[in-house]
């Protein structure tokens, strides 16, 4: 079965409800699409609002982060059940913005990759090295280090559902795009682990994207390598033309 294609906006700490709402309306034609799955994950005050302006599109909402408890005492935090009563899906988890001003660890990643399959969420777990790991050569060790410990403890039902988006530090916005063979190389080495892990069913399922620095120019080119079903987009994700990542050709 043909992994599909999924185009993932992360529009991390960028606009209020009124400028989401204004910009999905305006994606709602360069984002059509009939073979590419579109999802813009934004900031949790804006999901009502996107939402509202994405009913009769194509493009889903999603979330950029979620807790790991019920509910409780966790000021400012969001549980997985307020984002699935607000209609979300897909949560990005463990993207390298928030490992590094928010402390959040492999160890963290994974208690909230379980929690999301417990309630019916699902994960984009981010992965990838600095320029620094990739200078030293410790690259793919690094990757499945990450990836082993944000996977411990879930099924194989649960890992072929799940998303994993192999984005490098230094390329995420940056300007700076990894070449489609490096980053083939790291989501096939992805790959290979979840088949370690799971079996060949597994490994075949899940979707691996790239993220960093994807372009209307790059897109094309990335996509259309084996091991990558798509892309996590930053700052191209901002404006209708997405809509050139989402058709890429
Ligand atoms: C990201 O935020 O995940 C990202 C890849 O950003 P950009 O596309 O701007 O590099």
């Amino acid at each position: 079965m043909a992994r599909k294609i999924l185009a993932a906006g992360n529009w991390k700490m960028n606009k209020t409800p009124s400028e989401a709402a204004a910009t999905i309306e305006a994606m709602k034609a360069t984002c059509a699409s009939d073979t590419v799955e579109v999802l813009l994950c934004v900031p949790a005050i804006d999901i009502p609002a996107a939402i509202e302006a994405a009913k009769g599109s194509n493009i889903q909402i999603g979330a950029e982060n979620v807790y790991f408890e019920e509910s409780g005492a966790y000021t400012g935090e969001i549980s997985p059940d307020m984002l699935l009563d607000a209609g979300i899906k897909y949560v990005i988890l463990g993207h390298s913005e928030r490992r590094e001003y928010f402390a959040e660890t492999n160890e963290t990643v994974n208690k909230k990759m379980i929690k999301c399959f417990e309630k019916g969420l699902v994960p984009i777990m981010c992965c990838g090295e600095s320029l620094e790991q990739r200078e030293q050569g410790i690259t793919i060790d690094w990757i499945r280090q990450q990836v082993k410990v944000g996977f411990l403890g879930l099924t194989a039902d649960q890992a072929k559902a799940a998303v994993i988006a192999y984005e490098p530090i230094w390329a995420i916005g940056t300007g700076k795009t990894a070449t489609s063979d490096q980053a083939e190389e790291v989501c096939k080495a992805i790959r290979d682990l979840i088949r370690e892990l799971y079996g060949d069913a597994v490994a075949e399922e899940i979707r691996i994207l790239y993220g960093g620095s994807v372009k209307g120019s790059n897109a094309a080119e990335l996509f259309g390598k084996e091991d990558i079903d798509g892309g996590l987009v930053g700052g191209a994700s901002l404006k209708p033309d997405f809509g050139d990542i989402v058709n890429f050709k």
